[in-house]
């Protein structure tokens, strides 16, 4: 079973010296929340139907089981990747924020969008042995100065208990994805990521984690690389989703 701790001890001592305040827009909030009610409720949160692969969301109802656009005619190595929410909006804006502006504090409201995740029927009550951080090539995190996943899968560690473990290393230093069409995304990573010497995947059910899935192709080639390393299942987690 998951524990979720809602108060991060560190923090409930910090917040009798300082008060919380919303990450966004500055109000006083409960030490336990990042974003205040107003602001969290502007997080465009994924609502069925969707996808039961990739999440991707799909206007009207649909019963049957069905490969969406974005899955069809493609092999996708993880299980199933679950985001809780839309990359749109206040959750892109914090992301980028997180990623871009060198604001490391807003890992904490995106961490509590990926915590999210686990409530999934896909992820709930499943057992993981191993939480595993997409990689980023050593040049881009230096650049960045964090691995913008790492520190999202230390969070979810912290608050799971599953350990976490630097599995995957990225080999080449590719070029930003977001120009790119699926194919082109797709060569574009291929041997992009290899195991870590002495990485045992052996017989482990891993929780992937990265901050935000744009077309899947990332995850999918780390989940290729942690099976042919003897993984017995991939799921992933993201913050959000395109
Ligand atoms: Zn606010
Ligand atoms: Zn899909």
């Amino acid at each position: 079973m998951w524990k979720l701790p809602k108060v991060d001890p560190l923090r409930a001592i910090a917040s009798l010296f300082y008060p919380s305040l919303c990450a966004v827009c500055s109000e006083p909030v409960d030490q336990s929340e990042y974003l205040c009610a107003k602001c969290a409720q502007k997080a465009p949160r994924i609502k069925p139907p969707f996808c039961a692969k990739c999440s991707e969301p799909f206007p009207g109802a649909i019963s049957e089981s069905f490969a969406c656009a974005n899955c069809s005619h493609r092999t996708l190595h993880f299980e199933s990747a679950v985001s809780a929410y839309r990359s749109r909006g206040i959750v892109r804006k914090i992301v980028h924020e997180f990623k871009y502006g060198k604001q490391a504090h807003l890992q904490h409201p995106v961490a509590d969008w990926l915590v999210e995740t686990l409530e999934d029927p896909r992820l709930h009550g499943r057992r993981f042995d191993l939480v595993v951080p997409v990689p980023l090539h050593p040049a881009r995190k230096r650049e960045r100065g964090f691995n913008q996943a790492e520190l999202l899968a230390e969070l979810l560690s912290a608050r799971t208990g599953v350990p976490l473990r630097k599995a995957l290393q990225r080999t080449r230093y590719t070029t930003t994805q977001t120009a790119f069409d699926r194919t082109e995304r797709m060569e574009n990573l291929h041997n992009a990521f290899r195991l870590r010497k002495n990485a045992d995947m052996r017989g482990l059910r891993v929780l992937l984690i990265d901050d935000i899935l744009t077309t899947g192709s990332t995850l999918s080639e780390c989940a290729r690389v942690l099976k042919a390393g003897g993984a017995l299942s991939v799921h992933a987690a993201t913050a959000a989703r395109a």
